[in-house]
Formats: C-alpha cells, sequence, structure tokens
C-alpha cells in the first residue's frame, strides 16, 4: 500500500511529466509544421484539345517549320507542311527545335500512315527525342509485332511501354510527356539520371522510368556523357509520320 508521502510524490512526478511531454509536443509540432506557401500559383489559361496553355511554347502551330531545323547542319526544315500537319519527307533528315530544353512537359500528336506499307520497325517509324538523345519510339504498333522495347512509347530500347495503347494506322495520337533531364556533377558523372512519364493517348505508359544513357540501336549499356540543354528533335526513319500541335512547358 502507498503511504501518502509516496502518492504526493507520485503526483508531483507525473504533473511534471505531463508538462515536460506536453511542452515537448508543442516544440516538435511547431518544429515540424508544413509551412504556408507565400507564392499564390500563377493564373494560366489551361486551353484545351487544339489549344495550348497559355504559359506554353508553341513548337507547330500547324501553319510552318520556323522553330525547326535540320539536325545535321541547321538548316531549315525540309519536312512538307500539309493540312495543319508537319510529314517527314524521307531523306531529308531528322529535325530538331531552335531552341533547347532541359526539363520539360512536351504534348505532341502524331500519326502513322493511313496506308499500311512495311512490318516491324520499319511500319510508321519516328521517334521524338528528349534533349536530342533520348527517344520515346514513335510506330505504328497497332496489330505490328516487334520487339517490345521499340514499340510505340518505349524508350527505345530501355524500357517497353506499360500497355499497348495504340490507336489504328492514320488516326490521330498523342504523347504527354513529362522528362526531367539528368543531373551532372563538376567530375562529369551522372549524379541523377534523366527520367520520364508518357501518357499515350491519355494512358500512363512510362512511369518516371528512369533512363539508362542516351537510347541507341546498339546492344550496349549506353554511357552517359555530360550535357547542357539539348533540342526537341523528331526522326527521320524513312516513313511519312505526320506530327500536329505540339507545345512545350519549361519546367
Ligand atoms: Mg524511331
Amino acid at each position: 500500500m502507498l503511504t501518502r508521502t509516496t502518492s504526493v510524490r507520485f503526483a508531483l512526478f507525473a504533473s511534471f511529466a505531463i508538462a515536460v511531454s506536453s511542452v515537448a509536443a508543442w516544440s516538435y509540432g511547431a518544429a515540424f509544421q508544413i509551412p504556408e506557401p507565400k507564392t499564390e500559383p500563377k493564373i494560366i489559361d489551361p486551353g484545351d484539345a487544339s489549344r495550348a496553355p497559355s504559359d506554353a511554347i508553341v513548337l507547330f502551330d500547324g501553319k510552318d517549320l520556323s522553330n525547326w531545323v535540320t539536325v545535321n547542319g541547321g538548316a531549315p526544315a525540309k519536312w512538307d507542311v500539309k493540312d495543319g500537319a508537319m510529314v517527314v519527307v524521307r531523306g531529308t533528315g531528322a529535325i530538331r527545335t531552335k531552341q533547347e530544353f532541359d526539363d520539360v512537359q512536351l504534348h505532341i500528336e502524331w500519326a502513322t500512315p493511313a496506308e499500311v506499307v512495311g512490318e516491324g520497325q520499319g511500319r510508321g517509324n519516328s521517334g521524338v527525342f528528349l534533349q536530342g538523345k533520348y527517344e520515346v519510339q514513335v510506330l505504328d504498333s497497332y496489330n505490328n509485332k516487334t520487339y517490345f522495347h521499340g514499340q510505340a512509347g518505349s524508350v527505345y530500347k530501355q524500357y517497353p511501354p506499360l500497355v499497348n495503347a495504340s490507336r489504328k494506322p492514320g488516326e490521330w495520337q498523342t504523347y504527354d510527356i513529362i522528362y526531367h533531364a539528368p543531373i551532372f556533377g563538376d567530375d562529369g558523372r551522372v549524379k541523377k539520371k534523366a527520367t520520364i512519364t508518357v501518357l499515350h493517348n491519355g494512358v500512363l505508359i512510362q512511369d518516371h522510368s528512369e533512363i539508362f544513357g542516351p537510347t541507341t540501336h546498339e546492344p550496349v549499356f549506353p554511357a552517359y556523357v555530360k550535357h547542357g540543354k539539348g533540342p526537341i528533335v523528331l526522326q527521320d526513319h524513312g516513313n511519312p509520320v505526320r506530327f500536329r500541335n505540339i507545345w512545350v512547358r519549361q519546367l
């Protein structure tokens, strides 16, 4: 049985312990509160299916190729512009944006030829290269077998798409891409690899995929080489693939 003195001591100790823990909890809570944001999010016009968001850079509006030049030589781009779309002209080479980027949100629409010619990698092949080095494959992957990490929406030869969300040949398709450029150290080595998220026709097909290095056809492990900003490049793979409604938001 507790004596009266022991009870008083215990009560005092309990009160003290409660007080100390309350103060500790209060200061802990104050120190780890989520900070109140100071900057109001900028108001933009989000646009719609045919109109880019108001803070986007429009790279192709269906009229001309003034924002594009040839990858080799930087000459005026020689692809056709027809019915509001740019069309790959076989043999004229890849084209690139004049402007260079690192982290971006990119919207681009594309269509492979309605008339099916060829098979595998030879059918409706083109590509969208981030920073001129990392290809998201464009291909007619509707009833067209090829290696999985070479079909539409693959990070070429690195990651297949999570699903095949392809529309039929000739139909317009969309890519919405969120890309974070690689970060390099002073020693030239990659500190943080590039990452890419891709929605194909609104469906998630690349979920923050960590890019191994520049995409290449060769079955080698690609090596990052330090680089700065780079252009968006569209590939001439010999097939008359069409592109339209291309815009980018710098992140
Ligand atoms: Mg390609």
